[in-house]
């Protein structure tokens, strides 16, 4: 499908560049736009663009035709563009340009794997300490039968008569950039050079078979819930000698409901009675690393926070930890029977301001629990 876009405006030139600067344009814009390079979902369609618009303005007939008539000069001047397969570029390139534009990043006819995604939930507590879990993943690997090339044992592959047997073909390609004899691989056998007329038994000829392999996997201190580990080469079998892809594993954290996670802070609370809050005690409160003991003062209020340094999440990949929060609740009695009533009033009796005197309200100390 020909573009109806400005040409100059395609290859982002002046209507008066000369033919240096129409073919620096335009290597420059195909180089950032192949698709083997690029990774932008139209860099294709714009590559033929860009393509189309060198064509044009690189020819003089058919520059001077389009300045004239535009692109309705072009049609019916009888221009169309150039039918061309991208994958086979490579070549033309090298030779239009002098250089291999895209050398190396073309694998033969070795295609990598698929990745694989599994799943896996953990405790808060893995989560903070790192642990190595199992993740069952389904994955193609190379058949134990044939040992990958799809072919029964005890039988022998014929040579395909298209290729002579070399898996390669040589073909005339027409472009933009002149006519180039170049090789591709052999449709019949796709670029194997044989016929398999007997393919393994175990995998239909395909060369992998699906497993079910446990894989252990070691989950860093401090993940998150939600977060991704990739384990690199750990997916799918590639064809033909292509490398294996990736595996992901979505690691979910068990809520604790002993604890409340915010980032790598971890918020706890402790229940004292009046008396307790009053009198002070030395309680055990849970943490990460397990239970510690805690020392609370006399006169503790509600909503007070005592702060343990460094007991909370690790920082992924980084140093140190959070830390862990105490709450302190105070419960008042709901239910007094006749003698606490009467105590409760004598102590009130016997109490004045000083009993009550504080530094900081209730609502101060709540507002800097969460700062
Ligand atoms: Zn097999
Ligand atoms: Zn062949």
């Amino acid at each position: 499908m020909p573009t109806d876009r400005d040409y100059y405006e395609v290859l982002g030139v002046d209507r008066d560049a000369d033919d240096r600067a129409i073919k620096k344009a335009f290597r420059g814009l195909a180089r950032s736009l192949h698709p083997d390079v690029s990774s932008e979902p139209d860099a294709e369609a714009r590559f033929r663009e860009v393509t189309e618009a060198y064509e044009v303005l690189s020819s003089s007939e058919t520059r001077a035709l389009y300045d004239r008539y535009g692109h309705a000069g072009l049609r019916s001047g009888g221009f169309t563009p150039t039918q061309f397969d991208i994958g086979g570029l490579g070549d033309l390139f090298a030779a239009f340009f002098g250089d291999d534009l895209f050398g190396g990043m073309r694998g033969g006819s070795s295609r990598r794997g698929a990745d694989v995604a599994a799943e896996v939930e953990i405790e808060l507590v893995e989560a903070a300490s790192g642990a190595t879990v199992q993740v069952p993943f389904e994955v193609a690997v190379a058949c134990a039968r044939c040992g990958g090339d799809g072919v029964e044992p005890g039988t022998t592959p014929v040579r395909c008569d298209r290729c002579g047997g070399s898996g390669r073909l040589q073909q005339v390609s027409r472009s933009v950039f002149g006519e180039f004899v170049r090789t591709a691989g052999c449709p019949t056998c796709s670029g194997r050079g044989v016929i398999v007329e007997h393919p393994c038994s175990e995998c239909d000829g395909a060369g992998r078979t699906v497993e079910r392999r446990p894989v252990d996997v070691d989950v860093p201190a401090g993940i998150h819930d939600g977060q991704r580990i990739r384990l690199s080469g750990k997916g799918h079998a590639g064809a033909q000698g292509g490398r294996a892809g990736d595996a992901y594993v979505l690691v979910h954290v068990k809520p604790d409901p002993r604890f409340v996670r915010e980032g790598n802070d971890i918020y706890s609370q402790v229940d004292l009675t009046i008396v307790q809050a009053a009198l002070g005690l030395t309680v055990a409160v849970e943490t990460l690393d397990g239970p510690t003991e805690l020392e609370i003062e006399p006169g503790a209020q509600p909503g007070e926070v005592r702060v343990l340094r460094g007991k909370g999440m690790p920082v992924l990949q980084g140093f140190g930890r959070g830390d862990h929060r105490v709450l302190v609740n105070v419960s008042v009695p709901r239910r007094l029977n006749d003698e606490q009533r009467r105590l409760l009033e004598a102590f009130d009796a016997a109490s004045d301001e000083h009993t009550y005197r504080h530094d900081e309200s209730f609502f101060e100390k709540l507002k800097s629990a969460f700062r």
